[in-house]
């Protein structure tokens, strides 16, 4: 499980900007794509080969005084209890406010590990810029510049060793490796994620039970459907929801970024029988960002007219096209009516992910594509495409090499990527497209 973190602070120390610097590297991926939402207050990073998730408990708007602690303190509670560690952002330009005593006190309680970081501190003396913190009592304050990276990498470190060192030792021990595809479903409340996974084991022969989960109740369930392994990942306690737990489980942004990060394909179930949500958009977004493979379903599709259904479709169209890459299938996991085909599409597009291309295959297809139509000129440069390979898998990364490459522009990189998902058949995973001009 990724360790969570969790940056918290009155408004305008600087926990936006110090969260974007952590997740930025994410970015790349989806800049470009029309319709995206994502939902900014939570990311994942990584530092060297340490990969973590990041909560932001700001983005409330300050009304009256009153307004703002209440906000804060309800956006911060839940943020800390879904965290492994917390750091703690105050101003070092502004100094101490009564508002950091506040959040201290609340802190306090929290039983977190907490680290008081001094933002804003470019070019200031470490004891000059955190002498008024002392008071708060929370040991020696980092010193950081969220703005301009200094002591941000030695900050996270030192987070992610924190929370290292508070495991228990005993839940250290490895669950035995996950047999077949591992499968996350998602999505919001009242969609039928546990309607559908009880219909994906009630059914078949349910070859293990669950394994009782670590801290954060990380379940493999394995099981078998026409012959294949397949293992659920069930971070989010779908499976026993709906039994004792329904009344206690909520919705958890952490806990669904957590089973999209430990699956291979991303099943995101949609609610035939109401509109598409900027919930349903957020979850969306996040799986885009993972990069993982995906399969959508859009569930209870039964009992709905044909008026229903067209209109269903057509708000799927405009709300989520940037999944054009993802199959759908129409499904109703009460009636276990549409499952066959969706797993034969999870297959594909676990296959599509791991899919191994080779340079003079991917060669072959950019030729192809180029001799088809031309990337256009920009001024007296024409850009050349030499060759292509494979960058990297889960999801597939082509490389094209080249001279002044910089002139492709993005609609002759969505040709490209067209071309290259048609020749492989790679649907259901994302794809990236990336130029390297010799010179
Ligand atoms: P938030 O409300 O806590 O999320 O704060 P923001 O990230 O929105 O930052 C508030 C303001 O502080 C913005 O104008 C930022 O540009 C500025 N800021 C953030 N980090 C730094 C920093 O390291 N140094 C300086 N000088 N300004 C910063
Ligand atoms: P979850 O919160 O996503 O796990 O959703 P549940 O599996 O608890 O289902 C929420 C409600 O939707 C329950 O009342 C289910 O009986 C109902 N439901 C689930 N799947 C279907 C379906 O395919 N068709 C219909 N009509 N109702 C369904």
């Amino acid at each position: 499980m990724k360790p969570v973190i969790a940056l918290v602070g009155r408004p305008n120390v600087g926990k936006s900007t110090l969260f974007n610097r952590l997740t930025r590297s994410r970015d790349a991926l989806v800049a470009d794509l029309p319709g995206l939402t994502r939902d900014r207050h939570y990311g994942e990073g990584r530092i060297g080969e340490r990969p973590f998730l990041v909560i932001d408990t700001g983005g409330f708007e300050p009304v009256a005084k009153e307004g703002i602690m209440h906000e804060m303190a309800k956006q911060t509670k839940q943020a800390v209890a879904e965290a492994d560690a917390v750091v703690f952002l105050v101003d070092g330009r502004q100094g101490m406010t009564p508002h950091d005593k506040t959040i201290t006190d609340f802190l306090r309680k929290a039983g977190r590990p907490v680290l008081l970081v001094v933002n804003k501190a470019e070019g200031m003396k470490y004891t000059s810029v955190t002498a008024d913190f002392y008071e708060l009592g929370l040991g020696d304050p980092y010193v950081i510049s969220a703005a301009h990276g200094d002591g941000v990498p030695d900050l996270v470190n030192e987070v992610l060793d924190q929370i290292e060192a508070q495991k228990p030792a005993e839940i250290e021990a490895e669950p035995a490796p996950a047999r077949g595809i591992k499968i996350a479903i998602v999505g919001r409340p009242n969609v039928g994620k546990s309607t559908l996974v009880n219909t994906l084991l009630g059914e078949e022969r349910v070859i293990a039970f669950d394994m009782p989960g670590t801290t954060r109740d990380s379940i493999e369930i394995p099981f078998e459907r026409d012959g294949k392994h397949y293992t659920l990942i069930d971070t989010a306690g779908i499976r026993r929801r709906g039994k004792v737990f329904e009344a206690i489980e909520k919705f958890s942004v952490v806990k669904t970024l957590q089973s999209i990060s430990e699956a291979n394909v991303v099943l995101l179930l949609l609610d035939a029988q109401q509109d598409i949500s900027e919930q349903d958009a957020h979850i969306a977004g996040f799986i885009l960002e993972s990069g993982r493979a995906l399969v959508v379903g859009i569930n209870k599709w039964d009992g709905l007219t044909s008026d229903k259904r067209d209109a269903i479709k057509i708000d799927i169209e405009r709300k989520l096209h940037f999944l054009f890459f993802a199959k759908f299938h129409f499904i109703s996991a009460l009636n276990n009516s549409g499952i066959g085909p969706l797993m034969k599409s999870i297959d594909s597009a676990y296959a599509a992910a791991m899919a191994k291309l080779t340079t003079p295959r991917l060669t072959r297809a950019l030729i192809e594509a180029v001799e088809h139509q031309q990337p256009r000129r920009k001024g007296s440069i024409r850009p050349k495409m030499r060759y292509a390979h494979q960058g990297g898998q889960n999801p597939p990364i082509i490389v094209i090499h080249g001279n002044a490459l910089d002139a492709i522009d993005d609609n002759y990189k969505r040709y490209l990527e067209k071309h290259f998902r048609e020749t492989f058949s790679l649907t259901g995973t994302p794809l990236r497209i990336e130029l390297r001009s010799g010179k």
